[in-house]
């Protein structure tokens, strides 16, 4: 920031601690109505006679410890109506102060969406009511947008895909509306509403791509990849928690159908707050089916924002679209503009993080692994740990398969994070050495795994403490295999006999007698041996 602007801003950055976020206004529809749109015909057959164009706007809820115009804390899941003041509930005489930390993540995430940064731009009012938006307009970027002309590449099918990001603004959230008595919190059929306005004035960036034609078939899954890259570049930035369930990453899609060879570009539709990445899929999939049977019975498009159904896969229709007049932009006369210092923009540039393409590429290399494993990883969240765990010395597939089995199963049924484990890479790697040096059995290592996440020791300490050394000895062995042998008098007759399958049965003995530390190979040679079964 130059010094003007700078003196202007508040220093209140910060991250808000985990678990912020919010959950977006229940859409206000009717209910859709069955249609046999996903049964008429697939994509492949529309894209012979018609070119999807998408596009995509992405609302990232920023994660600063205050609010963009006022110093009040964001933490998500406060008591409603706790976290205001005059300036976010517009209150008359109040005035905004622009939030430094917003504007440095803002100027971050337009450098990583390789944009260029604007020497000097504005605020500008959005009018419009709404009960969400106490003050009757929405402070907002119009014609001035801090970050312009980017573009991010995605990987679909072995294919780049390059998107074209047409600029990158900051505005601030609405508050959130709470519709009681109706059916699934819509406004039809509610007795009353409530208003909590903990979330107006959150910082919100606004991602707007240019329209993406040429995707063909492949348009719902560019969609849909698009948003999982941005998403993971938020998380990369450290710029926002990300949570699409809580409503702190959202997406409007936009989609129209060119018929082919035409050069003439069909009228789009804007799908609103589809809240998942499956559902972005989804929403462009059943858009693309939907216009192309209005065009091919005559119909015309209508320009209208439209409502996504989780339930159905459908879109219905909303309002009809507005245009930018109808919002009577102007510049906000409350705020100083930004005029960020060249040499600012220059150090956030080159202090910018490791991109997740450039790291996944790195990665791959380094782990050995293919497209596919690195996708596995990737959505189980684990690359981070299965990399630390192999600098800390184990064999990649090792690595893979701890993270990837064992641990996320744990981490499922504990309902955390996989990373949120009580055990580190190092730890992990501990435990392969192990299994591989034959010290311990795949059982023991995942017994040992069991001591580590329940008592946060480390793996040597368990394995000791619990005697977990697996016996390959068949000296030590030999006195609980007679053991087995004389308990189970039935079943070795039928072994010496030449029902060598029921020797299982003493083998599991003689594993339950050793708690498991006996290597079974070993075990069921020296059962047999003992039968004269061999
Ligand atoms: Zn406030």
């Amino acid at each position: 920031m130059n010094a003007p602007a700078a003196a202007h801003l508040r220093a209140n950055g910060g991250l808000r601690p985990p678990g912020a976020g919010d959950i977006v206004n229940a859409p206000a529809a009717t209910a859709p109505t069955p249609s046999a749109v996903e049964s008429v015909e697939s994509i492949e057959d529309v894209v012979a006679r018609y070119d999807p164009v998408i596009g995509l706007e992405t609302h990232v809820e920023l994660d600063t410890a205050s609010k963009m115009f006022c110093g009040c804390p964001t933490a998500f899941g406060a008591e409603p109506n706790t976290q205001v003041c005059p300036v976010c509930l517009g209150l008359p005489g109040s005035l905004p102060v622009a939030n430094a930390a917003a504007v440095e993540s803002t100027i971050r995430i337009g450098l990583a969406l390789n944009c260029s940064v604007a020497a000097w731009c504005r605020f500008a009012r959005k009018n419009y009511f709404y009960p969400d938006m106490p003050k009757n307009f929405q402070i907002s970027q119009y014609d001035e947008p801090l970050c312009t002309d980017g573009w991010m590449d995605v990987e679909v099918d072995g294919q780049t895909v390059r998107v074209g990001i047409e600029r990158v603004h900051l505005e601030e959230d609405t508050g959130k509306t709470l519709h009681v008595g109706g059916a699934a919190g819509r406004i039809h059929g509610s007795d009353y509403s409530l208003v909590d306005y903990n979330r107006a004035g959150i910082p919100l960036v606004e991602i707007v791509t240019r329209p993406v034609p040429g995707t063909g078939a492949l348009a719902p899954v560019v969609a849909r990849t698009y948003v999982t890259e941005l998403r993971e570049l938020m998380r990369t930035l450290a710029v926002s928690d990300v949570r699409m369930e809580q409503g702190s990453l959202r997406c409007d899609v936009n989609v129209s159908l060119s018929p082919k060879g035409s050069g003439v570009w069909g009228t789009r539709s804007e799908t609103k707050n589809v809240n998942s990445l499956r559902s972005v899929e989804r929403a462009v999939r059943y858009e693309v089916l939907r216009q192309a049977r209005v065009l091919d019975s005559g119909g015309r498009v209508v320009q209208e924002t439209r409502h996504f159904h989780e339930d159905t896969g459908e879109t219905t229709p909303g309002r009809s679209k507005e245009e930018a007049t109808d919002y009577r932009y102007f510049p906000e006369p409350d705020l100083v503009p930004l005029a960020p210092d060249p040499a600012w923009v220059q150090r956030l540039r080159e202090t910018l993080p490791e991109l997740p393409s450039v790291r996944r590429s790195r990665l791959a290399e380094q782990l050995g692994a293919t497209p596919f494993e690195m996708r596995s990883m990737a959505n189980a969240g684990v690359v981070d740990l299965v990399a630390a765990t192999v600098q800390a010395g184990a064999p990649a597939a090792e690595a893979r398969n701890w993270w990837l089995g064992y641990l996320s199963q744990k981490a499922n049924e504990a309902g955390v994070e996989t990373a949120d484990l009580r055990i580190s890479p190092e730890q992990v790697a501990r435990v392969a050495s192990l299994v591989s040096a034959g010290t311990l059995s795949t059982g023991l290592a995942r017994q040992a795994v069991d001591g580590v996440l329940a008592t946060g020791s480390d793996v040597d300490t368990v394995v000791a403490d619990r005697g977990l050394r697996r016996v390959s000895d068949a000296g030590a062995l030999a006195a609980a295999v007679d053991e087995a042998i004389a308990a189970q008098p039935g079943v070795a007759e039928k072994v010496r006999g030449g029902k060598v399958a029921a020797a299982g049965a003493l083998v599991g003995a003689v594993m339950k007698a050793t708690r498991g530390q006996a290597d079974a190979k070993l075990v069921r040679d020296l059962i047999l041996d003992r039968l004269d079964a061999r």
